[in-house]
């Protein structure tokens, strides 16, 4: 086993948030990719999804992914449609909240790639989508699980270790022991306690750390009492006999949110409400929360803590969501997308918005360009299905929903690996957040600790830095020109 060069490539989620995918080859055999996420967001970025991925899909021996969210595993339909026949390595709750996401995002793929056809959009003969549905049926059986904290045998001296980490359902940090050398990657780190999840754990250390920096350069105020904005909002609204409207991610974001209501109620906080959740894809990952048997809810929630409302509406089909709009007694709708960039949210927004009674509470980060940014930024009017409508409904934002740590959480995860790394490598941050959260590993633990470059291959063991062979990795790597369809 001695001599084999180990490299590691930084295949995205280097200098931004999304495409989480790091290649580690070890010798010329041994390829293998952690995490396959999707580039979502500015377009330089998204334009990368339909490049040609830089090593042959086929000759990656293992997958191995952290967690469910697209940017994360959201790659893995497009690897297999180009070739990858192996296993994809997972902990069962990502197993089962990946299902979910992967079927929508296939469905999303389809019905962008025929919008862009039947509207002329796209520059090509004939828009593809970057994959479908069947391909999402394809991956799904390549898929196998594992258990926290068990060693996982990968072959050729190669153990794998999934620890919690405390983020959304079935998320972990990934150690990978080879006898060379060591790599952890922290995934996206929870904040020092999840409203409904296990914490995160703490894994043994290794030669070298791949730590996350989505706020790496900020801390989360904290608030007493918790969730005092959304409580006044609530209370305010239905007096005014109004409603409230909470966009909100399907994954995660949702089932904490219904906990935080099902507190504040108990709490006699708010006032006793119908509670809507009104989107498949939250209620079907709702169901995977409620699944007692994942051991994944903390020892201290039961699922009424989560579901205990007077009235809880789960509108599955459409035609109970449409039902919703002939209501006008006061109620809580929680309804995808997080950012109102699609989903049933938008038909809620375009009826209530016009009203001042009614309320919209913001839950999450809006990145820029998005509906839910606009309404941020007090906007007068908004676009919905080709039509301006009215902003008259009071805008909330509630900042205490995060899922991420903030800086020092991150700084805790690390401080407590045991033995130190040789290198933290600060991956998943914009640049400022992510050369910020560098400086901070570098001032407060003397550890070294690099922001690296996308396409940026480095050694894991000493005396060998022969790079694999890659093609089209790297900065140069050009963008812009091409758009969707230019896979096949
Ligand atoms: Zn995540």
């Amino acid at each position: 086993m001695s001599g084999r060069a180990v490299t590691l490539t930084f295949l995205g989620a280097s200098g931004t948030v999304t495409g989480s995918k790091f290649l580690l080859t070890v010798g010329g055999a041994r390829r293998v990719l952690i995490d396959a996420g999707m580039f979502q967001g500015e377009k330089r970025w998204r334009l990368k999804n339909w490049e040609p991925f830089p090593v042959e899909p086929s000759s990656l021996s293992d997958v191995v992914i952290t967690h469910a969210h697209a940017d994360h595993v959201g790659y893995v339909p497009a690897l297999v449609r180009e070739g990858y026949a192996g296993p994809i390595w997972m902990t069962e709750g990502t197993r089962q909240l990946a299902e979910i996401v992967l079927r929508d995002a296939g469905k999303l793929q389809e019905e962008q790639a025929e919008q862009a056809r039947r509207h002329g959009w796209s520059k090509h003969e004939e828009p593809r989508p970057l994959f479908t549905v069947a391909d999402v049926e394809r991956a799904l059986p390549l898929f196998r699980t594992v258990e926290f904290e068990q060693d996982v045998d990968l072959g050729d001296g190669l153990v794998g270790r999934w620890t919690r980490a405390g983020h959304i359902l079935g998320s972990a940090s990934v150690r990978l022991q080879l006898p060379e050398t060591s790599v952890l990657v922290s995934g996206d780190l929870g904040r020092h306690d999840h409203p409904l999840l296990k914490g995160r754990g703490t894994p043994q250390g290794a030669d070298y750390v791949l730590c996350e920096s989505t706020y790496g350069d900020r801390e989360h105020p904290e608030i007493d009492p918790p969730h005092q904005v959304l409580a006044e909002a609530i209370t305010r609204t239905v007096a005014r006999g109004g409603l409230v409207v909470i966009p909100a991610f399907a994954i995660d974001r949702t089932q904490g949110v219904l906990r935080v209501l099902v507190q504040l109620l108990r709490e006699g906080r708010i006032p006793r409400v119908p509670v809507v959740v009104d989107s498949p894809m939250a209620l079907r990952a709702l169901d995977v929360y409620r699944d007692s048997s994942l051991g994944e809810l903390r020892e201290d929630v039961a699922v009424e803590d989560f579901t205990d409302l007077p009235e809880l509406i789960e509108a599955r089909t459409s035609k109970e969501s449409r039902a919703l709009n002939r209501r006008f007694d006061p109620m809580v709708i929680v309804a995808s997308s997080g950012m109102a960039e699609g989903g049933r949210v938008l038909h809620h927004l375009a009826r209530l918005l016009p009203d001042r009674r009614n309320t919209v509470v913001l839950t999450g980060f809006q990145a820029a360009g998005t509906r839910g940014r606009s309404l941020q930024d007090g906007a007068g009017h908004v676009k919905i299905n080709g039509h301006h409508v009215r902003v008259r409904a009071e805008i909330v934002r509630s900042g205490e929903f995060s899922v991420h740590g903030d800086a020092s959480d991150l700084l805790d995860w690390l401080r407590a690996l045991e033995p130190a790394p040789e290198t933290v490598y600060v991956v998943h941050g914009e640049p400022t957040a992510a050369e910020h959260f560098a400086t901070r590993v570098e001032d407060e633990l003397d550890w070294t600790a690099v922001v690296p470059r996308y396409g940026e291959v480095v050694s894991l063991v000493p005396g060998h830095a022969d790079p694999p062979d890659l093609e089209g990795a790297g900065e140069e790597t050009a963008d812009g020109q091409e758009g969707a369809g230019r896979r096949g």
